[in-house]
Protein backbone atom coordinates (compact mmCIF):
# COMPACT_ATOMS: atom_id res chain seq x y z
CA UNK A 1 0.00 0.00 0.00
CA UNK A 2 1.44 3.95 -0.90
CA UNK A 3 0.00 6.69 1.02
CA UNK A 4 1.53 9.89 -0.77
CA UNK A 5 2.65 12.08 2.84
CA UNK A 6 3.65 15.63 1.40
CA UNK A 7 6.78 14.89 -1.11
CA UNK A 8 7.10 11.57 0.68
CA UNK A 9 5.70 8.20 -0.84
CA UNK A 10 5.27 5.83 2.36
CA UNK A 11 4.70 2.11 1.55
CA UNK A 12 3.26 -0.50 3.88
CA UNK A 13 4.06 -4.06 3.78
CA UNK A 14 4.49 -7.06 6.22
CA UNK A 15 7.77 -8.05 4.90
CA UNK A 16 10.27 -5.47 3.81
CA UNK A 17 13.72 -7.00 1.73
CA UNK A 18 16.14 -4.95 1.43
CA UNK A 19 18.14 -5.46 -2.15
CA UNK A 20 17.31 -7.69 -4.75
CA UNK A 21 20.00 -10.15 -5.14
CA UNK A 22 20.28 -13.30 -5.85
CA UNK A 23 20.15 -14.10 -2.23
CA UNK A 24 17.45 -11.66 -2.08
CA UNK A 25 15.56 -13.56 -4.69
CA UNK A 26 15.68 -16.91 -3.42
CA UNK A 27 14.38 -16.07 -0.56
CA UNK A 28 11.24 -13.90 -1.77
CA UNK A 29 10.38 -17.15 -3.64
CA UNK A 30 10.63 -19.11 -0.66
CA UNK A 31 8.20 -16.55 1.65
CA UNK A 32 5.95 -16.38 -1.43
CA UNK A 33 5.19 -19.76 -1.25
CA UNK A 34 5.60 -20.40 2.57
CA UNK A 35 4.14 -17.14 4.36
CA UNK A 36 1.24 -15.06 3.60
CA UNK A 37 2.50 -11.87 4.18
CA UNK A 38 2.78 -8.63 1.85
CA UNK A 39 6.63 -8.67 0.99
CA UNK A 40 7.88 -5.55 -0.99
CA UNK A 41 11.58 -5.71 -2.35
CA UNK A 42 13.66 -2.73 -2.36
CA UNK A 43 16.63 -2.18 -4.65
CA UNK A 44 18.56 0.66 -5.29
CA UNK A 45 19.05 0.74 -8.96
CA UNK A 46 17.11 0.07 -11.64
CA UNK A 47 16.17 -2.95 -14.10
CA UNK A 48 19.21 -3.98 -16.44
CA UNK A 49 19.12 -4.91 -20.02
CA UNK A 50 16.29 -7.16 -20.35
CA UNK A 51 16.84 -10.92 -21.20
CA UNK A 52 15.52 -9.88 -25.00
CA UNK A 53 18.14 -7.63 -25.36
CA UNK A 54 21.09 -10.34 -24.71
CA UNK A 55 22.01 -11.96 -27.62
CA UNK A 56 22.57 -8.10 -28.98
CA UNK A 57 24.69 -7.17 -26.21
CA UNK A 58 26.72 -10.25 -26.50
CA UNK A 59 27.29 -9.74 -30.12
CA UNK A 60 28.19 -6.07 -29.37
CA UNK A 61 30.72 -7.19 -26.23
CA UNK A 62 32.36 -9.69 -28.53
CA UNK A 63 32.92 -6.94 -31.05
CA UNK A 64 33.24 -3.89 -29.29
CA UNK A 65 34.14 -4.87 -25.52
CA UNK A 66 30.73 -3.32 -24.74
CA UNK A 67 29.58 -3.68 -21.53
CA UNK A 68 26.16 -5.69 -21.43
CA UNK A 69 24.93 -4.18 -18.54
CA UNK A 70 24.46 -0.34 -19.27
CA UNK A 71 22.36 0.68 -16.28
CA UNK A 72 24.62 -1.55 -13.40
CA UNK A 73 25.25 0.47 -10.72
CA UNK A 74 24.59 4.06 -9.07
CA UNK A 75 27.71 6.56 -9.58
CA UNK A 76 28.22 7.73 -6.81
CA UNK A 77 27.39 4.66 -4.56
CA UNK A 78 31.47 3.00 -4.29
CA UNK A 79 32.87 1.58 -1.49
CA UNK A 80 36.68 2.48 -0.93
CA UNK A 81 39.77 0.31 0.31
CA UNK A 82 39.40 -2.50 -2.09
CA UNK A 83 40.17 -3.39 -5.87
CA UNK A 84 38.91 -6.93 -6.42
CA UNK A 85 36.58 -9.23 -4.94
CA UNK A 86 33.02 -7.49 -5.17
CA UNK A 87 31.77 -5.04 -7.71
CA UNK A 88 29.34 -2.30 -6.50
CA UNK A 89 26.91 -3.45 -8.82
CA UNK A 90 23.25 -1.98 -7.81
CA UNK A 91 20.38 -3.21 -10.18
CA UNK A 92 17.93 -5.66 -10.16
CA UNK A 93 19.41 -8.63 -9.54
CA UNK A 94 22.80 -7.35 -8.15
CA UNK A 95 26.29 -9.29 -9.00
CA UNK A 96 24.81 -12.45 -10.00
CA UNK A 97 23.56 -10.58 -13.41
CA UNK A 98 27.47 -11.14 -13.90
CA UNK A 99 28.41 -14.25 -12.32
CA UNK A 100 29.46 -17.03 -13.99
CA UNK A 101 26.81 -19.32 -12.09
CA UNK A 102 29.59 -21.75 -11.02
CA UNK A 103 27.94 -23.65 -7.85
CA UNK A 104 30.49 -25.74 -5.15
CA UNK A 105 29.04 -26.37 -1.75
CA UNK A 106 31.19 -25.36 1.21
CA UNK A 107 32.68 -28.57 2.59
CA UNK A 108 31.47 -30.19 6.26
CA UNK A 109 35.39 -29.17 7.67
CA UNK A 110 34.46 -25.17 6.37
CA UNK A 111 31.37 -25.25 9.91
CA UNK A 112 33.73 -26.20 11.94
CA UNK A 113 37.54 -25.51 11.43
CA UNK A 114 37.94 -24.14 15.01
CA UNK A 115 36.99 -27.65 16.42
CA UNK A 116 39.21 -29.75 13.57
CA UNK A 117 42.57 -27.34 13.11
CA UNK A 118 42.22 -24.89 16.26
CA UNK A 119 42.24 -21.76 13.85
CA UNK A 120 39.43 -19.40 13.13
CA UNK A 121 35.84 -19.62 14.38
CA UNK A 122 33.05 -22.70 13.98
CA UNK A 123 29.80 -21.86 12.53
CA UNK A 124 26.20 -22.38 14.84
CA UNK A 125 25.16 -24.86 12.92
CA UNK A 126 26.49 -27.96 11.08
CA UNK A 127 26.74 -28.92 7.31
CA UNK A 128 24.12 -31.13 7.86
CA UNK A 129 21.91 -28.33 8.67
CA UNK A 130 22.92 -26.51 5.69
CA UNK A 131 22.06 -29.48 3.39
CA UNK A 132 18.29 -28.84 2.82
CA UNK A 133 18.75 -25.68 1.88
CA UNK A 134 21.49 -26.22 -0.41
CA UNK A 135 19.43 -28.16 -2.32
CA UNK A 136 16.61 -26.03 -1.99
CA UNK A 137 18.85 -23.50 -3.33
CA UNK A 138 20.32 -25.87 -6.30
CA UNK A 139 16.50 -26.85 -7.40
CA UNK A 140 15.53 -23.10 -7.39
CA UNK A 141 18.45 -21.98 -9.50
CA UNK A 142 18.39 -24.97 -11.54
CA UNK A 143 22.16 -26.37 -10.91
CA UNK A 144 23.83 -29.03 -13.17
CA UNK A 145 26.37 -31.20 -10.99
CA UNK A 146 28.34 -34.67 -10.97
CA UNK A 147 28.10 -36.47 -7.72
CA UNK A 148 31.82 -36.60 -6.88
CA UNK A 149 33.01 -39.90 -4.45
CA UNK A 150 30.49 -39.41 -1.57
CA UNK A 151 33.16 -39.45 0.70
CA UNK A 152 34.40 -36.40 -0.26
CA UNK A 153 31.23 -35.01 -1.82
CA UNK A 154 28.36 -35.52 0.43
CA UNK A 155 24.69 -34.54 -0.01
CA UNK A 156 21.11 -35.72 0.67
CA UNK A 157 19.73 -36.12 -2.58
CA UNK A 158 21.39 -35.56 -6.18
CA UNK A 159 21.34 -32.48 -8.43
CA UNK A 160 18.37 -31.13 -10.05
CA UNK A 161 19.83 -31.36 -13.74
CA UNK A 162 22.40 -34.11 -14.76
CA UNK A 163 26.04 -32.48 -15.13
CA UNK A 164 26.93 -30.49 -17.71
CA UNK A 165 29.25 -32.90 -20.13
CA UNK A 166 32.66 -33.57 -19.62
CA UNK A 167 33.64 -33.04 -22.96
CA UNK A 168 36.67 -34.18 -25.22
CA UNK A 169 39.01 -31.66 -23.34
CA UNK A 170 38.08 -31.98 -20.08
CA UNK A 171 37.92 -36.00 -20.62
CA UNK A 172 41.34 -35.48 -21.18
CA UNK A 173 42.45 -33.35 -18.41
CA UNK A 174 40.15 -35.46 -15.75
CA UNK A 175 42.25 -38.87 -17.20
CA UNK A 176 45.72 -36.41 -16.23
CA UNK A 177 44.11 -35.52 -12.83
CA UNK A 178 43.63 -39.38 -12.37
CA UNK A 179 47.33 -39.89 -13.42
CA UNK A 180 48.27 -37.21 -10.28
CA UNK A 181 45.98 -39.00 -8.06
CA UNK A 182 43.54 -36.70 -8.05
CA UNK A 183 39.62 -37.29 -8.52
CA UNK A 184 38.12 -34.36 -10.45
CA UNK A 185 34.75 -34.41 -11.85
CA UNK A 186 32.34 -31.87 -13.41
CA UNK A 187 32.19 -28.68 -11.54
CA UNK A 188 28.01 -28.04 -10.40
CA UNK A 189 26.45 -25.04 -11.98
CA UNK A 190 23.63 -23.15 -12.00
CA UNK A 191 23.64 -23.02 -15.87
CA UNK A 192 21.23 -25.66 -17.65
CA UNK A 193 21.92 -29.17 -19.00
CA UNK A 194 18.94 -29.75 -19.83
CA UNK A 195 16.15 -26.86 -20.32
CA UNK A 196 14.49 -26.31 -17.30
CA UNK A 197 12.44 -23.83 -15.84
CA UNK A 198 11.40 -22.60 -18.82
CA UNK A 199 14.94 -21.73 -19.91
CA UNK A 200 17.00 -23.08 -22.55
CA UNK A 201 19.38 -25.57 -22.48
CA UNK A 202 23.27 -24.62 -22.41
CA UNK A 203 24.42 -23.89 -26.14
CA UNK A 204 28.22 -23.65 -24.92
CA UNK A 205 28.55 -20.51 -26.58
CA UNK A 206 31.20 -19.69 -23.91
CA UNK A 207 30.33 -16.22 -22.79
CA UNK A 208 28.47 -17.11 -19.49
CA UNK A 209 30.72 -14.22 -18.45
CA UNK A 210 30.23 -11.36 -19.15
CA UNK A 211 26.41 -12.73 -20.59
CA UNK A 212 24.16 -15.30 -21.34
CA UNK A 213 22.41 -15.15 -24.87
CA UNK A 214 20.28 -18.20 -24.59
CA UNK A 215 18.78 -17.70 -20.24
CA UNK A 216 20.56 -21.19 -19.61
CA UNK A 217 22.87 -19.64 -16.82
CA UNK A 218 20.48 -18.78 -13.94
CA UNK A 219 20.61 -15.02 -12.69
CA UNK A 220 17.92 -13.75 -10.52
CA UNK A 221 15.89 -11.68 -12.76
CA UNK A 222 14.51 -14.44 -13.78
CA UNK A 223 12.93 -15.29 -10.54
CA UNK A 224 11.90 -11.30 -10.23
CA UNK A 225 9.75 -11.66 -13.24
CA UNK A 226 8.08 -14.32 -12.40
CA UNK A 227 7.03 -12.93 -8.83
CA UNK A 228 6.61 -9.58 -9.83
CA UNK A 229 4.26 -11.11 -12.89
CA UNK A 230 2.18 -13.71 -10.16
CA UNK A 231 1.62 -10.60 -8.16
CA UNK A 232 3.57 -12.39 -5.07
CA UNK A 233 6.20 -9.31 -4.32
CA UNK A 234 6.46 -5.66 -5.08
CA UNK A 235 9.61 -4.89 -6.62
CA UNK A 236 10.32 -1.36 -5.94
CA UNK A 237 13.51 -0.38 -7.81
CA UNK A 238 15.17 3.12 -8.07
CA UNK A 239 14.99 3.33 -4.44
CA UNK A 240 18.11 3.43 -1.79
CA UNK A 241 17.28 3.17 1.89
CA UNK A 242 19.60 4.91 3.49
CA UNK A 243 18.67 4.67 7.25
CA UNK A 244 16.91 2.06 9.51
CA UNK A 245 14.86 3.42 12.38
CA UNK A 246 15.10 1.99 15.84
CA UNK A 247 12.29 2.18 18.61
CA UNK A 248 14.73 3.68 21.32
CA UNK A 249 12.72 1.39 24.22
CA UNK A 250 11.90 -1.73 21.86
CA UNK A 251 14.86 -1.87 19.77
CA UNK A 252 12.11 -2.84 17.02
CA UNK A 253 12.63 -1.58 13.66
CA UNK A 254 9.79 0.83 12.82
CA UNK A 255 10.39 1.99 9.41
CA UNK A 256 13.08 2.62 6.49
CA UNK A 257 13.71 5.89 5.35
CA UNK A 258 15.88 6.22 1.61
CA UNK A 259 15.09 8.40 -1.65
CA UNK A 260 14.73 7.65 -5.36
CA UNK A 261 17.94 7.59 -7.25
CA UNK A 262 16.18 8.76 -10.04
CA UNK A 263 16.28 12.06 -11.30
CA UNK A 264 13.69 13.53 -8.79
CA UNK A 265 15.57 11.87 -5.59
CA UNK A 266 12.59 12.11 -4.13
CA UNK A 267 11.90 10.89 -0.25
CA UNK A 268 10.72 7.39 0.27
CA UNK A 269 9.76 6.06 3.45
CA UNK A 270 8.80 2.14 4.24
CA UNK A 271 6.94 0.57 6.99
CA UNK A 272 6.85 -3.17 7.81
CA UNK A 273 6.64 -5.54 10.51
CA UNK A 274 9.29 -6.98 9.47
CA UNK A 275 12.89 -6.17 8.15
CA UNK A 276 15.21 -8.59 5.95
CA UNK A 277 18.44 -6.92 5.14
CA UNK A 278 19.51 -8.88 1.58
CA UNK A 279 21.91 -5.76 0.44
CA UNK A 280 24.92 -8.52 -0.15
CA UNK A 281 28.54 -7.89 1.77
CA UNK A 282 29.46 -4.19 1.55
CA UNK A 283 25.97 -2.74 1.77
CA UNK A 284 24.62 -4.27 4.94
CA UNK A 285 27.06 -3.57 7.37
CA UNK A 286 27.00 -0.06 6.28
CA UNK A 287 23.50 0.56 6.41
CA UNK A 288 23.23 -0.88 9.93
CA UNK A 289 26.42 1.48 10.58
CA UNK A 290 24.54 4.46 8.93
CA UNK A 291 21.69 3.89 10.74
CA UNK A 292 23.30 4.96 13.96
CA UNK A 293 21.09 7.08 16.22
CA UNK A 294 21.28 9.07 19.74
CA UNK A 295 19.67 5.57 21.43
CA UNK A 296 21.57 3.64 19.15
CA UNK A 297 25.25 5.63 18.76
CA UNK A 298 27.09 2.53 17.18
CA UNK A 299 24.61 1.79 14.68
CA UNK A 300 21.94 -0.91 14.64
CA UNK A 301 22.40 -4.38 15.40
CA UNK A 302 26.30 -3.34 16.91
CA UNK A 303 25.95 -4.12 20.79
CA UNK A 304 28.84 -6.28 20.06
CA UNK A 305 30.73 -3.84 18.21
CA UNK A 306 30.95 -6.49 15.53
CA UNK A 307 28.89 -4.63 13.10
CA UNK A 308 31.61 -4.65 9.69
CA UNK A 309 34.42 -6.78 11.11
CA UNK A 310 35.76 -10.03 10.34
CA UNK A 311 35.48 -9.61 6.34
CA UNK A 312 36.35 -12.60 5.15
CA UNK A 313 36.84 -14.38 1.71
CA UNK A 314 39.74 -16.59 0.16
CA UNK A 315 42.61 -16.17 -2.31
CA UNK A 316 44.01 -18.11 -4.93
CA UNK A 317 47.43 -19.63 -6.70
CA UNK A 318 46.69 -20.25 -9.99
CA UNK A 319 49.25 -21.87 -12.81
CA UNK A 320 49.45 -22.59 -16.38
CA UNK A 321 50.72 -26.09 -17.58
CA UNK A 322 51.98 -27.36 -20.87
CA UNK A 323 51.01 -31.00 -21.50
CA UNK A 324 51.54 -33.35 -24.27
CA UNK A 325 47.67 -33.80 -25.31
CA UNK A 326 45.43 -32.50 -27.96
CA UNK A 327 42.93 -30.36 -27.04
CA UNK A 328 41.31 -28.08 -28.78
CA UNK A 329 41.39 -24.98 -27.90
CA UNK A 330 38.12 -22.14 -27.17
CA UNK A 331 35.64 -25.27 -26.79
CA UNK A 332 33.60 -24.34 -23.68
CA UNK A 333 36.34 -22.93 -21.84
CA UNK A 334 34.61 -21.96 -19.05
CA UNK A 335 33.48 -25.00 -17.97
CA UNK A 336 35.66 -27.17 -15.70
CA UNK A 337 36.42 -29.76 -13.76
CA UNK A 338 36.88 -29.89 -9.48
CA UNK A 339 38.45 -32.08 -6.81
CA UNK A 340 37.41 -31.25 -3.02
CA UNK A 341 40.11 -34.03 -1.74
CA UNK A 342 42.12 -30.89 -0.24
CA UNK A 343 39.15 -28.95 1.24
CA UNK A 344 38.90 -32.01 3.11
CA UNK A 345 42.25 -32.94 5.21
CA UNK A 346 42.20 -34.51 8.31
CA UNK A 347 43.71 -33.00 11.57
CA UNK A 348 47.01 -31.53 10.27
CA UNK A 349 50.13 -30.20 11.44
CA UNK A 350 49.87 -27.00 9.94
CA UNK A 351 46.47 -25.59 8.11
CA UNK A 352 46.07 -25.64 5.00
CA UNK A 353 42.52 -26.38 3.02
CA UNK A 354 42.23 -25.60 -1.14
CA UNK A 355 39.47 -26.59 -3.86
CA UNK A 356 41.10 -27.56 -6.82
CA UNK A 357 39.63 -26.28 -10.01
CA UNK A 358 40.94 -27.35 -13.48
CA UNK A 359 40.44 -25.80 -16.96
CA UNK A 360 41.30 -26.26 -20.97
CA UNK A 361 43.00 -22.86 -21.33
CA UNK A 362 44.01 -21.12 -24.79
CA UNK A 363 47.00 -19.66 -22.72
CA UNK A 364 50.24 -19.59 -24.99
CA UNK A 365 48.08 -20.43 -27.81
CA UNK A 366 46.21 -17.60 -29.14
CA UNK A 367 46.52 -15.87 -32.18
CA UNK A 368 49.09 -13.39 -32.60
CA UNK A 369 50.29 -10.47 -34.53
CA UNK A 370 54.20 -10.67 -34.36
CA UNK A 371 56.03 -14.26 -34.64
CA UNK A 372 59.15 -15.38 -32.23
CA UNK A 373 61.25 -13.05 -34.30
CA UNK A 374 58.84 -9.90 -33.90
CA UNK A 375 58.10 -9.69 -37.59
CA UNK A 376 54.40 -8.87 -37.71
CA UNK A 377 52.06 -11.77 -38.99
CA UNK A 378 49.37 -10.84 -41.87
CA UNK A 379 46.61 -12.99 -43.05
CA UNK A 380 48.08 -16.60 -44.36
CA UNK A 381 51.02 -16.24 -42.57
CA UNK A 382 49.21 -15.34 -38.76
CA UNK A 383 46.87 -18.31 -39.69
CA UNK A 384 49.33 -21.07 -40.46
CA UNK A 385 51.75 -19.63 -37.76
CA UNK A 386 48.52 -19.94 -35.23
CA UNK A 387 46.79 -23.65 -36.18
CA UNK A 388 51.14 -24.27 -35.63
CA UNK A 389 50.57 -23.23 -32.14
CA UNK A 390 47.05 -23.72 -31.39
CA UNK A 391 48.05 -27.69 -31.29
CA UNK A 392 49.06 -29.39 -27.80
CA UNK A 393 47.37 -28.35 -24.65
CA UNK A 394 47.52 -25.84 -22.51
CA UNK A 395 45.63 -26.26 -18.15
CA UNK A 396 44.73 -23.98 -16.03
CA UNK A 397 44.92 -25.30 -12.37
CA UNK A 398 43.67 -23.04 -9.10
CA UNK A 399 43.23 -23.54 -5.51
CA UNK A 400 41.04 -21.00 -3.52
CA UNK A 401 42.94 -21.47 0.08
CA UNK A 402 41.08 -20.04 2.99
CA UNK A 403 42.23 -17.09 4.79
CA UNK A 404 40.95 -16.81 8.29
CA UNK A 405 39.41 -13.34 9.47
CA UNK A 406 40.83 -10.87 11.85
CA UNK A 407 38.35 -8.62 14.18
CA UNK A 408 40.53 -5.60 12.38
CA UNK A 409 39.42 -7.03 8.67
CA UNK A 410 36.67 -4.18 9.01
CA UNK A 411 33.73 -2.19 6.72
CA UNK A 412 33.83 1.42 8.41
CA UNK A 413 32.50 5.01 7.15
CA UNK A 414 34.89 6.48 5.04
CA UNK A 415 36.20 9.90 6.15
CA UNK A 416 35.40 12.14 3.61
CA UNK A 417 33.89 9.71 0.38
CA UNK A 418 29.53 10.52 0.23
CA UNK A 419 27.17 9.93 -1.94
CA UNK A 420 24.43 12.75 -3.42
CA UNK A 421 22.63 12.69 -0.18
CA UNK A 422 25.91 12.90 2.30
CA UNK A 423 26.16 9.68 3.19
CA UNK A 424 29.31 8.38 3.79
CA UNK A 425 30.59 5.81 1.62
CA UNK A 426 32.19 2.24 3.36
CA UNK A 427 35.42 1.89 3.59
CA UNK A 428 37.00 -1.75 3.08
CA UNK A 429 39.85 -3.23 5.22
CA UNK A 430 40.60 -7.11 4.70
CA UNK A 431 42.93 -8.68 7.24
CA UNK A 432 44.24 -12.11 7.64
CA UNK A 433 43.71 -13.23 11.41
CA UNK A 434 47.67 -13.16 12.34
CA UNK A 435 47.80 -16.83 12.87
CA UNK A 436 46.13 -17.57 9.50
CA UNK A 437 49.05 -14.70 7.71
CA UNK A 438 51.57 -16.65 9.17
CA UNK A 439 50.63 -19.82 7.06
CA UNK A 440 50.19 -17.80 4.01
CA UNK A 441 53.85 -18.26 2.40
CA UNK A 442 53.74 -21.98 3.18
CA UNK A 443 50.43 -22.47 1.93
CA UNK A 444 51.01 -20.75 -1.48
CA UNK A 445 54.22 -22.82 -1.65
CA UNK A 446 52.53 -26.16 -0.72
CA UNK A 447 49.96 -24.97 -3.78
CA UNK A 448 52.28 -24.68 -6.34
CA UNK A 449 54.32 -27.74 -5.36
CA UNK A 450 51.19 -29.33 -6.10
CA UNK A 451 50.75 -28.14 -9.40
CA UNK A 452 54.42 -29.28 -10.18
CA UNK A 453 53.61 -32.50 -9.35
CA UNK A 454 50.71 -32.25 -11.47
CA UNK A 455 52.44 -31.20 -14.30
CA UNK A 456 55.50 -34.04 -13.86
CA UNK A 457 52.58 -36.49 -13.98
CA UNK A 458 51.28 -35.66 -17.40
CA UNK A 459 55.22 -35.02 -18.77
CA UNK A 460 54.26 -31.24 -18.87
CA UNK A 461 55.61 -28.30 -17.93
CA UNK A 462 54.88 -25.32 -15.92
CA UNK A 463 54.32 -22.22 -18.46
CA UNK A 464 53.36 -19.48 -15.39
CA UNK A 465 52.37 -19.16 -11.92
CA UNK A 466 50.41 -16.70 -10.02
CA UNK A 467 49.06 -15.25 -6.87
CA UNK A 468 46.03 -13.62 -6.14
CA UNK A 469 46.27 -10.17 -8.01
CA UNK A 470 46.61 -8.21 -4.70
CA UNK A 471 45.85 -8.24 -1.27
CA UNK A 472 43.34 -5.19 -0.81
CA UNK A 473 40.31 -7.72 -1.53
CA UNK A 474 39.54 -11.18 -1.54
CA UNK A 475 37.03 -13.35 -3.76
CA UNK A 476 33.44 -13.83 -2.97
CA UNK A 477 33.90 -11.71 0.40
CA UNK A 478 31.23 -12.43 3.08
CA UNK A 479 31.26 -11.33 6.44
CA UNK A 480 30.54 -7.79 8.39
CA UNK A 481 26.98 -9.19 10.07
CA UNK A 482 28.56 -12.61 11.77
CA UNK A 483 26.06 -14.87 13.55
CA UNK A 484 26.38 -16.98 16.41
CA UNK A 485 25.12 -18.38 19.37
CA UNK A 486 26.62 -15.74 21.93
CA UNK A 487 25.23 -11.96 21.23
CA UNK A 488 28.84 -10.54 22.63
CA UNK A 489 30.76 -12.44 20.15
CA UNK A 490 28.01 -11.81 16.83
CA UNK A 491 26.05 -9.51 15.21
CA UNK A 492 23.08 -12.05 14.34
CA UNK A 493 21.87 -15.38 15.94
CA UNK A 494 22.35 -18.93 13.90
CA UNK A 495 18.74 -18.53 11.81
CA UNK A 496 20.03 -14.73 10.73
CA UNK A 497 17.81 -13.03 13.43
CA UNK A 498 19.67 -9.57 14.77
CA UNK A 499 20.51 -10.31 18.47
CA UNK A 500 19.40 -6.61 19.38
CA UNK A 501 16.04 -6.27 17.04
CA UNK A 502 13.98 -9.17 17.33
CA UNK A 503 12.24 -8.13 13.87
CA UNK A 504 15.44 -7.46 11.96
CA UNK A 505 16.80 -9.88 9.88
CA UNK A 506 20.13 -9.75 7.85
CA UNK A 507 20.74 -12.76 4.95
CA UNK A 508 23.29 -14.70 3.43
CA UNK A 509 26.79 -13.36 3.02
CA UNK A 510 27.37 -10.95 5.42
CA UNK A 511 26.42 -13.18 8.20
CA UNK A 512 28.99 -16.17 7.31
CA UNK A 513 31.61 -16.51 10.11
CA UNK A 514 34.04 -17.49 7.55
CA UNK A 515 34.53 -17.96 3.68
CA UNK A 516 35.23 -21.49 3.13
CA UNK A 517 37.62 -22.35 0.12
CA UNK A 518 35.45 -21.96 -3.28
CA UNK A 519 33.11 -19.95 -5.00
CA UNK A 520 30.60 -19.05 -2.68
CA UNK A 521 27.23 -18.03 -3.80
CA UNK A 522 25.10 -21.00 -3.33
CA UNK A 523 26.28 -20.94 0.15
CA UNK A 524 24.92 -17.52 0.91
CA UNK A 525 21.91 -18.37 -1.74
CA UNK A 526 21.32 -21.51 1.39
CA UNK A 527 22.44 -19.71 4.32
CA UNK A 528 19.58 -17.05 3.11
CA UNK A 529 17.13 -19.82 2.68
CA UNK A 530 17.48 -21.14 5.84
CA UNK A 531 17.29 -17.69 7.25
CA UNK A 532 13.57 -17.60 5.34
CA UNK A 533 12.41 -20.68 6.69
CA UNK A 534 12.76 -19.34 9.83
CA UNK A 535 10.78 -16.27 8.87
CA UNK A 536 8.37 -17.68 7.15
CA UNK A 537 7.47 -20.23 10.45
CA UNK A 538 7.05 -16.58 12.19
CA UNK A 539 3.03 -16.21 12.64
C1 LIG B 1 32.16 -11.23 -12.79
C2 LIG B 1 31.69 -12.02 -11.60
C3 LIG B 1 31.64 -13.40 -11.65
C4 LIG B 1 31.21 -14.13 -10.54
N1 LIG B 1 31.13 -15.50 -10.66
C5 LIG B 1 30.74 -16.23 -9.59
C6 LIG B 1 30.62 -17.64 -9.70
O1 LIG B 1 30.82 -18.23 -10.76
N2 LIG B 1 30.26 -18.34 -8.59
C7 LIG B 1 30.01 -17.73 -7.39
O2 LIG B 1 29.74 -18.42 -6.42
N3 LIG B 1 30.05 -16.38 -7.28
C8 LIG B 1 30.41 -15.62 -8.35
N4 LIG B 1 30.44 -14.25 -8.25
C9 LIG B 1 30.02 -13.61 -6.98
C10 LIG B 1 28.50 -13.48 -6.91
O3 LIG B 1 28.01 -12.78 -8.00
C11 LIG B 1 28.10 -12.79 -5.59
O4 LIG B 1 28.66 -13.49 -4.52
C12 LIG B 1 26.59 -12.78 -5.37
O5 LIG B 1 25.91 -12.33 -6.51
C13 LIG B 1 26.24 -11.93 -4.14
O6 LIG B 1 24.83 -11.92 -3.99
P1 LIG B 1 24.11 -11.19 -2.80
O7 LIG B 1 22.67 -11.51 -2.88
O8 LIG B 1 24.84 -11.52 -1.54
O9 LIG B 1 24.35 -9.64 -2.97
P2 LIG B 1 24.37 -8.61 -4.18
O10 LIG B 1 24.41 -9.27 -5.49
O11 LIG B 1 25.46 -7.64 -3.85
O12 LIG B 1 22.95 -7.87 -4.08
C14 LIG B 1 22.69 -6.84 -3.19
C15 LIG B 1 21.65 -5.91 -3.81
O13 LIG B 1 21.23 -5.01 -2.80
C16 LIG B 1 21.07 -3.72 -3.35
N5 LIG B 1 21.26 -2.75 -2.26
C17 LIG B 1 22.37 -2.58 -1.51
N6 LIG B 1 22.17 -1.61 -0.59
C18 LIG B 1 20.91 -1.18 -0.77
C19 LIG B 1 20.14 -0.17 -0.11
N7 LIG B 1 20.64 0.50 0.91
N8 LIG B 1 18.87 0.06 -0.56
C20 LIG B 1 18.36 -0.69 -1.58
N9 LIG B 1 19.07 -1.63 -2.24
C21 LIG B 1 20.32 -1.88 -1.83
C22 LIG B 1 22.18 -3.65 -4.40
O14 LIG B 1 21.88 -2.67 -5.37
C23 LIG B 1 22.19 -5.07 -4.95
O15 LIG B 1 21.35 -5.21 -6.07
C24 LIG B 1 30.83 -13.47 -9.34
C25 LIG B 1 30.86 -12.08 -9.29
C26 LIG B 1 31.27 -11.34 -10.40
C27 LIG B 1 31.27 -9.84 -10.31
S1 LIG C 1 28.03 -21.51 -22.50
FE1 LIG C 1 26.66 -20.01 -23.48
S2 LIG C 1 24.59 -20.85 -23.22
FE2 LIG C 1 25.92 -21.97 -21.81
S3 LIG C 1 25.67 -20.86 -19.87
FE3 LIG C 1 27.51 -20.03 -20.89
S4 LIG C 1 26.78 -18.28 -22.06
FE4 LIG C 1 24.95 -19.49 -21.48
Amino acid sequence: MIIQDGNTAVHETDICIIGSGITAAMMAAHLAEHASRRILVVEAGAHTTPFAQRTAARERYLAYGESPWKSDHLDDQNAFGTTWGYSPSMHVGGLAMHWGGVSPRYSPEDFRVKSLYGLGDDWPFSYDDLDPFYQEAEERMGVAGEQGPPALDPRGKPYPLPPLPVNHNLAQLQQWAGNAGIAAWSTPSAKNSTPFAGRAQCQRCDSCYPVCPTGAKYSPDFTWDTLVRERKVTLLTETLVRRLEADARTGRITHATGNRTDRSGAPVEIRATTFVLAAGFVWSPHLLLLSRSSAFPEGLANRSGLVGRYLAGHRNVNAYLRLPLELLPGINAQHSLVSKQFMRPGKQSRYLRHDLRIWESSVGREPRLRGDDSALLLGDAMLQDWQRRAKGATARVRGYYDVLPDRDSRLTLHDTQRNRFGDPMPNVAFRDAPESAALRAWQEEQLRELFRRMARAGNGEILRMENSANDLGQEHPTGGCRMGTDPTRSVVNAEGRAHDHENLWVAGAPTQPTAGCCNGTLTFAAVGLRTAAALAREK
